[in-house]
């Protein structure tokens, strides 16, 4: 269909024309056949077609129409934040019609009345779970909502915030889902009471196969031979000039096999790339794992997984695009991830390492991982190769190739996150007593899928009796719920009850002693904590370590029979490292110290920062003493930040890290008033304030320092000199 043709079914001409301003002069067959249901009238729709067959062009495509003709609002829900950037940036695009476009990620307290004035608003299923419980005035112009990977229902601690989403606006708005193929899209759509758009087409064609020793088993019969090893799969795509995608079960293999695969390939990049790889090297911080990852990129290869830094990733990701990195090793969070397509994707693993063993990788997974094969514009086709090791080849051939992908299951039968939504459901959104509570269940996908309430209703029973018995909610002789204080609150500050419990019955024991260690340990010890893991050549030591710190603790210390023994260890270690964090010990120490990498790092300190406001938050609920109140906010500033106390001053001004407040402190400025009667030539000397931090401080103080001229002046000056 050309997209002149859209006109006739009710498409703005704007948009025609910024289509082809775009380059787009004619749709994808799917993207046809989606926009010929009756979704521009506003009629729900699920599209299940491939990744990369233009699923986000038919969303804008039924959003901006939307916008123009109707007003009112879309929110537009994402599984990652890395996933919200993407889109943002390539939603931006219509600001040309005047589309305001915004993106809200972090930050679950909030009611956010400054997107408002936004048309179309991006955010995470979490973050958007919590604008509604706190009802943010906007919400009522929302007129079209589009789940982006709405299959993502399916996954065990995400599903159930956004099933509960779409039950909520169901009645409400319009909704457009968009999903991966799976084995029951038409299960999704009958929930959702949708049209179903579903096809197998995809703009650069996919030719699979299966690698066993040297031989490639490809889907239609056809058997091309290779020296043994899978490896040469990878230099046979480079010597075609092309790209490969590894995908391996771990971030140790990602980063073994990137350094493996370095030394072979090397022999392909010009002078010009190696140059331009090492720059690309040179400019990345020196951690540990980052060591690694400058050495394969120098020689053309990188590893992608989620211990990388956000700067590393996008690097690697913008340089692969570009063409420069010829391979990356990959974990499949790369698959559910961003766009990143390559001609040949190699998937070495089929099996992972659960909590129960070994087990096969669902076929949804591998068939996401095989999509990312061929870059349209580039390549006629893409190639996507299984490796069978001990497998028989014909095995994965039938269940991966040539087999259907997995049906989706509603995961509100997941006890922590069906316990957080029943208490929103009572505190938030008006669900006056268990009648009510079940009618709304029934408009849940679980009640669609499994028709039988009784096992929903027993479980939202006994979640129903746990908040009431700690006070969460109360219920009266007429057998009608009542919010309590610490229900509200628990459920804006999307916490599990189990959290706010644990945080509530520590109270006293903290009120009488707080310190960060026991604060720490009592913050990895909730559900919404991920602790660290702990390696059987650890334990004794953090043993040791408890036993020496147990006065600082909130709860007794488990015996090793003890199945908490284990978790016990692990918010231990996880609290010992925020102890070294707000100790200032530098961070590369203390990714060694803990093994881990440093996205690792930054999702505990987020996390933390996080529950370190809700406990503060909670903890106000329950007559606060003012010292221990003031005692927990200078903590969490702390910890926010990695610094000891007498930092605080100093870390609340612009660009000013744990480093260069460091650096200041020990050069003696302590403090504000200090850096304030300081000559700007004193402040350049110390180590990481360069002219531009000062420019930073100085606008912080309301002195611009618009010109070169002044900023000459300035280094004699001072800032008090300015205010006179
Ligand atoms: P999906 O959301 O299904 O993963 P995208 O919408 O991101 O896929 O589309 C992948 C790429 O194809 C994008 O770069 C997009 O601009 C381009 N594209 C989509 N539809 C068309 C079309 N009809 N003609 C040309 N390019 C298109």
């Amino acid at each position: 269909m050309k997209v002149d043709e859209l006109k006739s079914l009710g498409v703005d001409e704007r948009i025609l024309r910024l289509l082809r301003e775009r380059g787009i002069e004619e749709l994808y067959p799917p993207q046809a056949d989606a926009l010929k249901t009756e979704v521009l009238k506003g009629k729900n729709l699920v599209l299940a077609i491939p990744t990369a067959s233009g699923k986000t062009l038919v969303a804008e495509i039924v959003m901006i129409n939307k916008i123009l003709r109707e007003g009112g609002k879309t929110v537009y829900l994402v599984p990652l934040k890395a996933l919200a950037e993407e889109k943002y940036k390539e939603f931006k695009f219509w600001e040309k019609l005047g589309i305001r476009i915004a993106m809200t990620t972090g930050d679950y307290d909030s009611t956010e009345e400054w997107l408002g004035k936004y048309d179309i608003i991006i955010a995470t299923s979490e973050k958007f779970d919590s604008l509604l419980r706190h009802k943010s005035p906007w919400i009522k112009d929302i007129n079209l909502v589009i789940a982006d990977e709405i299959h993502l229902l399916g996954s065990y601690d995400r599903g159930a915030t956004l099933e509960m989403i779409l039950a909520h606006l169901d009645d409400k708005a319009q909704i457009l889902g968009l999903s991966a193929t799976v084995g029951n899209a038409e299960e999704v759509a009958e929930w959702l009471n949708a049209d179903l758009v579903m096809s197998e087409w995809r703009p650069v064609a996919l030719r699979k196969g299966v690698f066993y020793h040297g031989e490639l088993f490809w889907e239609d019969g056809s058997i091309e031979r290779f020296p043994t090893q899978w490896d040469s799969l990878v230099i046979d795509a480079l010597k075609k000039g092309k790209q490969a995608l590894v995908f391996v079960n771990t971030r140790r293999s990602a980063e073994k096999e990137a350094l493996l695969l370095a030394g072979k390939i090397q022999r392909f990049l010009t002078k010009p790339e190696e140059r331009k790889l090492k720059q690309l090297a040179d400019g990345l911080d020196t951690t540990p794992t980052n060591q690694k990852l400058k050495e394969a990129l120098t020689k053309g290869v990188a590893f992608h997984h989620a211990g990388l830094g956000r700067t590393e990733r996008s690097i690697i990701e913008d340089a692969f695009r570009e063409g420069l990195i010829k391979v990356i090793t990959a974990t499949p969070t790369l698959s559910a991830g961003v766009n990143l397509p390559a001609y040949r994707v190699i998937i070495r693993d089929t099996k992972r390492y659960s909590n129960f063993g070994w087990v096969d990788i669902p076929v949804l997974e591998i068939q996401q991982m095989m999509g990312r094969a061929g870059r349209p514009k580039y390549d006629i086709e893409g190639q996507a190769i299984i490796i069978a090791k001990t497998e028989k080849p014909e095995d994965l051939m039938k269940r991966y190739v040539l087999g259907k992908p997995e049906k989706l299951f509603s995961m509100l039968s997941n006890e922590a996150s069906f316990r957080s939504q029943v208490l929103a459901l009572i505190t938030n959104f008006g669900v006056g007593n268990f009648k009510e509570l079940v009618n709304f269940l029934e408009r849940t996908f679980y009640y669609h899928q499994r028709k039988n309430l009784e096992a929903l209703e027993g479980k939202a029973k006994s979640i129903v009796y746990f908040l009431f018995e700690n006070e969460f909610i109360d219920i009266d002789l007429n057998d009608q719920f009542m919010p309590l204080p610490l229900g509200i609150r628990t459920s804006q500050l999307y916490l599990d009850p189990v959290t706010a419990k644990k945080f509530k019955d520590a109270f006293e024991k903290l009120e009488k002693n707080p310190n960060p260690l026991g604060i720490f340990q009592l913050l990895a010890s909730t559900p919404d904590m991920s602790s660290l893991r702990v390696k059987r050549k650890e334990q004794e030591d953090l043993l040791d370590y408890a036993y020496e710190m147990e006065e600082y603790l909130y709860q007794n210390i488990p015996y090793w029979e003890d199945y908490k023994f284990e978790k016990f260890l692990g918010e231990t270690k996880t609290a010992k490292l925020l102890l070294d964090w707000i100790n200032e010990v530098n961070d590369v120490k203390i990714l060694e110290t803990y093994e881990i990498d440093t996205g690792d790092l930054y999702r505990i300190l987020e996390l933390v920062d996080w529950l370190m406001y809700s406990l503060i938050e909670l903890y106000k609920l329950f007559d606060p003493k003012p010292e221990v109140l003031d005692f927990l906010k200078k903590l969490h500033i702390r910890v926010k930040h990695g610094v000891r106390e007498e930092l605080l001053e100093l870390i609340t001004l612009p660009m000013i890290g744990r480093k260069r407040a460091r650096a200041l402190y020990n050069a003696g400025f302590k403090g504000i008033d200090d850096i304030v009667r300081a000559k700007a030539s004193e402040l350049l000397k110390v180590e990481g304030i360069g002219i531009g931090v000062i420019e930073k401080i100085y606008q912080h103080f309301g002195v611009e320092l618009p010109t070169n001229e002044k900023k000459k002046k300035v280094k004699k000056g001072t800032l008090d000199e300015f205010f006179k």
